[in-house]
C-alpha cells in the first residue's frame, strides 16, 4: 500500500464526506506517533450513537467522489472542478482495520458518489462491509449509505453486514428535487427506504420464532435533508420529516444547513451564511414531535409556516396558546407537563416522582432542573396564584429574551461555522 497516495485519498474523501451529517459530529483529533498509517489528524473521524446510546468514533469517508450525477447542492457533483479520488475496496478495509487496531475508531461510516450506476457502487460498499465482517471478523459499528436506485437484492444484502443504512433524501420536496437534481427521481430514494423498512420488520419477526435468524440493520435507517437550499418553509420540511418517520420507520432524520459550495443561480450565493440557528430550531421541533407528544401541525401551520428563530419552538407554541395555561405542576397530567416551556423530559419524570411525596414549590422545581425563567409564566405551583396572567404573549417573550439574554442573544446573533 502506498502510504502517501492513501493519505492523499483520505484527505480528499474524508473532506468530501463531512457534508453528510448523519454522524453526529466531526473533528476528533488523534495523531499517530509511530510513523505508520493512520495519522487521522482530525480527518475523517466523527462521532455517532449506537442503538444503546453509546457514543462511538467512526472513520467517515466516501468510497469515491467521482459521480455521474450533477446535483446542484452537492460538492461532489459532476461539473464541480475538484480533486477526485477513489478507494479500492481493500484499501477501505485496511484503513478501517488499521485505525481500529490503533484505537482511533470504533466503526466505519461509508458513503459514496455514484460511479457507473447505483448497483455498481452499492456492490462495492457492500463488499467493504462483507470483507470486514467475514474476513477480518470486525464487530465494530458500520453505517453504509444506501445508493438511490440500488436494487432490492443489494439492499437486502447490505443490511446483513451494516448496523445502520441511510439514504439521504437531501431535498425535502419533490418539486425542489426536480429543480436542483433533475436527473434524479423521487422513487429512487423511496424504493431502497421501503425495502430496508420491510426487511427490518421481516427479520425482526422471524427472529422471534427462530433465534438463529441474523440481525438486519439493527440500528435501523436514517435520512438527511438539506435546509435553506430550495426555498422550502419549515412546515414543509417538518411535514416531510414526519412522513418519513411514520411511513419508513426512520430512526433519525438529520437536518443539514446548506453550506454554499458553488456558483449556481438556483442556489444561495457563495458567502451566504449557513442557516445554523434554523437547523437547530428544526432539531428542537423534531424532538418535540418524537418525544413530547406534539403534532407537527400544532407547531407549524398555514398561519405559522416558519419557526421563530428568537425562541425555541415549545415556547413559541405556548405563547400562541396561552389559553392552555397555567398548568398546575402538582396535579397536571404528564402530557401537559411536557408542554410547559423550560420543562424537559427528565424534569417531568422527576416532578412525577417527587410530587408523590410532597407538594412541590418553586425551590423544588429549581432543584429538579426546571428553567424557571421560562416556566414561571406558564405554571401554578404550591398554591401560589398565577401572577403573570395579564401579560400579553409579546410582553412575556420580551421579558424572557431580556432575562435570558446570555443564552438566547448569543445564539441569535452569531452564525457558527458548520465544521
Ligand atoms: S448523486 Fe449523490 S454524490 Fe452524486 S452529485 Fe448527487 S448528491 Fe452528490
Amino acid at each position: 500500500m502506498r502510504f502517501d497516495r492513501i493519505k492523499e485519498k483520505l484527505e480528499i474523501l474524508a473532506d468530501a464526506a463531512k457534508y453528510d451529517v448523519s454522524c453526529s459530529s466531526s473533528g476528533s483529533k488523534r495523531s499517530n506517533k509511530n510513523k505508520g498509517l493512520g495519522n487521522s489528524d482530525g480527518m475523517g473521524i466523527c462521532h455517532s450513537y449506537t442503538p444503546d446510546g453509546r457514543c462511538v468514533s467512526l472513520l467517515k469517508i466516501l468510497l469515491t467522489n467521482h459521480c455521474i450525477f450533477d446535483c446542484a447542492y452537492c460538492v461532489t457533483r459532476r461539473s464541480n472542478d475538484i480533486k477526485r479520488a477513489a478507494f479500492k475496496v481493500q484499501e477501505v478495509v485496511d484503513l478501517t482495520i488499521n485505525f481500529y487496531r490503533r484505537n482511533y475508531i470504533e466503526g466505519l461510516f461509508l458513503s459514496s458518489g455514484i460511479f457507473k450506476n447505483a448497483d455498481f457502487t452499492m456492490e462495492r460498499l457492500i463488499q467493504v462491509a462483507k470483507k470486514l465482517r467475514l474476513e477480518e471478523n470486525f464487530n465494530g459499528y458500520i453505517h453504509l449509505k444506501s445508493i438511490p436506485g440500488a436494487s432490492d437484492e443489494l439492499m437486502r444484502e447490505a443490511g446483513l453486514y451494516a448496523d445502520r443504512l441511510s439514504v439521504n433524501i437531501e431535498i425535502p420536496t419533490v418539486s425542489g428535487l426536480k429543480k436542483l437534481a433533475p436527473e434524479k427521481d423521487h422513487s429512487d430514494f423511496i424504493k431502497p427506504m421501503n425495502k430496508v423498512k420491510n426487511e427490518i420488520i421481516q427479520y425482526n419477526s422471524e427472529k422471534k420464532l427462530i433465534k438463529s435468524t441474523p440481525k438486519y440493520a439493527p440500528a435501523g435507517q436514517s435520512t438527511q435533508m438539506i435546509v435553506g437550499v430550495s426555498g422550502e418553509s419549515d412546515r414543509e420540511i417538518m411535514l416531510s420529516a414526519n412522513y418519513y418517520y411514520k411511513n419508513y420507520n426512520m430512526k433519525r432524520v438529520y437536518y443539514s444547513g446548506y453550506v454554499p459550495i458553488s456558483n449556481d443561480p438556483r442556489l444561495p450565493s457563495l458567502g451566504s451564511q449557513v442557516p445554523m440557528l434554523r437547523e437547530n430550531r428544526l432539531y428542537q421541533t423534531d424532538w418535540l414531535m418524537r418525544f413530547y407528544g406534539f403534532d407537527v401541525n400544532e407547531l407549524l401551520n398555514q398561519q405559522f409556516p416558519n419557526l421563530d428563530v428568537e425562541v425555541d419552538p415549545k415556547l413559541s407554541w405556548a405563547l400562541r396558546n396561552q389559553h392552555q395555561f397555567p398548568v398546575d405542576v402538582n396535579s397536571a397530567e404528564k402530557e401537559m407537563l411536557l408542554r410547559i416551556p423550560g420543562v424537559g423530559l427528565k424534569s417531568v419524570h422527576k416532578i412525577l416522582q417527587a410530587r408523590k411525596f410532597r407538594k412541590l414549590n418553586y425551590d423544588h422545581l429549581k432543584a429538579i432542573g426546571v428553567a424557571l425563567n421560562r416556566a414561571r409564566y406558564f405554571i401554578i405551583c404550591d398554591g401560589r396564584g398565577w401572577e403573570k396572567q395579564d401579560l400579553s404573549a409579546s410582553r412575556i417573550k420580551s421579558l424572557i429574551l431580556r432575562n435570558s439574554a446570555g443564552k438566547f442573544r448569543k445564539e441569535y446573533s452569531s452564525q457558527l461555522s458548520l465544521f
